[in-house]
């Protein structure tokens, strides 16, 4: 049967939110060159989803990878750098605590650093853990500053990603995809033609009676799924029971101040509200569950708490947490929110699409598709769902807060092995091991651990070997160049002005 397998020469991509760019950014940079042809299709009637503002580190590796400069699309998509999340009434209401990019602090001898914090806490001496990290330390102070490649700690361990429109983003890909070679269709699909044999996608009909045909399909058609789950029922696996949220309310505002450069999330009474700052306006949005809290008194609470005055009205937007069971079945492989959906607590959404592009790229098939490259990008994903999902559950598990029934029942609720597992391994003795490719690595779960006040009983007693006196100056030392640096780096606005980027 070898001879009759033939080179993927025809690939369509069904949507043009911010998964169908991106995809179409990505393949025609690597697969177009002369021997295939990618389509995109979308309709401007049925439109994009439209939020979505906020991202996580890997994204400069998606924007170099297509050659991107960092001040057109920072100028383009109304972009401002994300140094972290800060979380507010998380744990407890009132407390406060960031999540940075980057890392905390430097091991010592192969101690772990945050072992090394657990036994100064002890003595009373550590402070805050967030005065280790330098993308904490500049967040607090509203400041920037672009580590280049020659730079030297402490500013090359400043981590960041973006804040941006996300419509503008989509914008500025199509443009890149375009120029390309991507050819551009718009209009709604009706119909969708199956091979009598292998059940493959074998071409998408238009309302205008257009057929379009290909070898791969590439889901990009968001929630309803209408390949992967309308024409070939994946299905989906619902993590409702973990993550209660169901809605999300979106309202943008005026800027009331210059930009900060990290994300804000404020839990409220059945859920929380992000609050994203862009060069032109602020994105906010309410996550809530409905099973805890009606609709009218979320929106209340939403535009009860925000700094400036809205610029529209706020837009609903249901939700249903979970992931589809195949992420690429048959010829079809889902990306965006036709593959799955993750509350944004994290930011993580358009990290997905953009690890199912590059895990596509990696796996590019021929036709007919091999089940090995297919099963493997399918494991790859699960577990890329997964590590996102135990990380989200975490930050609601974590909680004192008893105020709400929302809050009692997510406090007691049962959680994944995997989850249970990492959070007695912390408990017993503060350790943290980053597994396989894990999206989150030690930082990020010290800081959402101690950020939620879960302190482990006792710290690693190989800490003990280290000179107490030695580490102590060590410490100090750290934390006074973390702070020393960010007092150096020019506040966030007036750095996008300088560098260019600034619209
Ligand atoms: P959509 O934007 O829904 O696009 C679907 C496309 O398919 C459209 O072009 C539409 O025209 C087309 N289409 C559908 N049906 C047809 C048809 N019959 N014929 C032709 N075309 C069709 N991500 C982050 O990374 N960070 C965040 O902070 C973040 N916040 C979010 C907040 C909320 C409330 C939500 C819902 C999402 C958030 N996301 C976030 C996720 C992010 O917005 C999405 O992952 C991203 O926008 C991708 O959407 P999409 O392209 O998959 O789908």
């Amino acid at each position: 049967m070898k001879d009759s397998v033939t080179e993927i020469a025809d690939v369509v991509i069904v949507g043009g939110g911010t998964a169908g760019w991106m995809a179409a950014a990505a393949l025609s940079r690597f697969l177009a060159n002369g021997r295939r042809r990618i389509t995109l299709v979308e309709s401007d009637a049925i439109g994009t989803v439209g939020v979505g503002e906020a991202t996580i580190p890997p994204i400069l590796n998606f924007n170099r990878m297509l050659d991107i400069n960092e001040n057109d699309f920072l100028r383009a998509t109304r972009g401002t750098f994300k140094l972290g999340i800060e979380f507010v009434n998380w744990g407890r209401a009132g407390d406060r605590y960031i999540h940075p990019f980057g890392s905390f602090g430097h091991d010592l001898h192969g101690i772990a650093f945050h072992q090394l914090w657990l036994r100064e806490r002890v003595r009373g001496e550590a402070g805050d853990i967030a005065d280790y990290s330098m993308s904490a330390a500049a967040a607090a102070r509203g400041r920037f500053g672009r580590p280049g490649r020659e730079a030297k700690p402490p500013l090359s361990e400043l981590f960041y990603a973006f804040h941006f429109d996300a419509s503008l983003y989509a914008r500025f890909l199509r443009g890149l995809a375009e120029r390309q070679g991507t050819i551009r269709r718009e209009g709604r699909i009706t119909g969708v033609e199956r091979d009598g044999e292998s059940g493959d996608v074998a071409a998408v009909r238009l309302e205008s009676g257009e057929r379009i045909a290909g070898d791969l399909f590439i889901d990009c058609s968001g929630f309803r799924g209408l390949l992967i789950e309308e024409q070939l029922g994946a299905g989906y696996e619902d993590w409702s029971r973990w993550l209660p949220a169901d809605r999300a309310i979106a309202v943008p505002t005026a800027n009331v101040g210059p930009p900060d450069p990290f994300t804000r999330s404020t839990a409220h009474g059945a859920g929380w509200q992000w609050r994203i700052p862009l060069q032109h306006r602020t994105g906010n949005g309410h996550v809530f569950s409905s099973a805890f809290m009606d609709e009218d008194e979320a929106r209340r609470i939403l535009l009860a708490n925000l700094e400036g005055e809205p610029l529209a009205d706020p837009r609903t937007i249901p939700f249903r947490t979970g992931r589809r069971k195949l992420s690429w079945s048959h010829n079809v492989i889902a990306l965006g929110l036709s593959s799955g959906f993750l509350e944004p607590l994290e930011s993580t959404s358009i990290h997905l699409i953009q690890n199912g592009i590059q895990r596509l790229l990696a796996l590019f098939p021929d036709k007919p598709v091999s089940p090995v490259e297919r099963d493997e990008y399918n494991r790859g994903m699960r577990d890329l769902y997964e590590d996102v999902r135990d990380f989200i559950i975490l930050h609601y598990k974590a909680t004192q807060r008893d105020d709400t029934p929302f809050w009692r029942h997510v406090r007691d609720m049962d959680i994944p092995d995997s989850l249970a597992r990492k959070i007695e391994l912390w408990r017993l003795h503060g350790r943290i091991f980053r597994e396989n490719a894990e999206l989150f690595g030690v930082t990020s779960w010290v800081a959402v651990l101690l950020g939620q006040n879960i302190r482990p009983e006792r710290y690693d007693p190989v800490a003990d070997t280290l000179d107490e006196a030695k580490v102590a100056a060590a410490m100090a030392e750290m934390r006074a160049a973390y702070a020393r640096a960010a007092e150096r780096l020019p506040a966030q606005d007036e750095f996008l002005k300088v560098a260019g980027a600034w619209a």
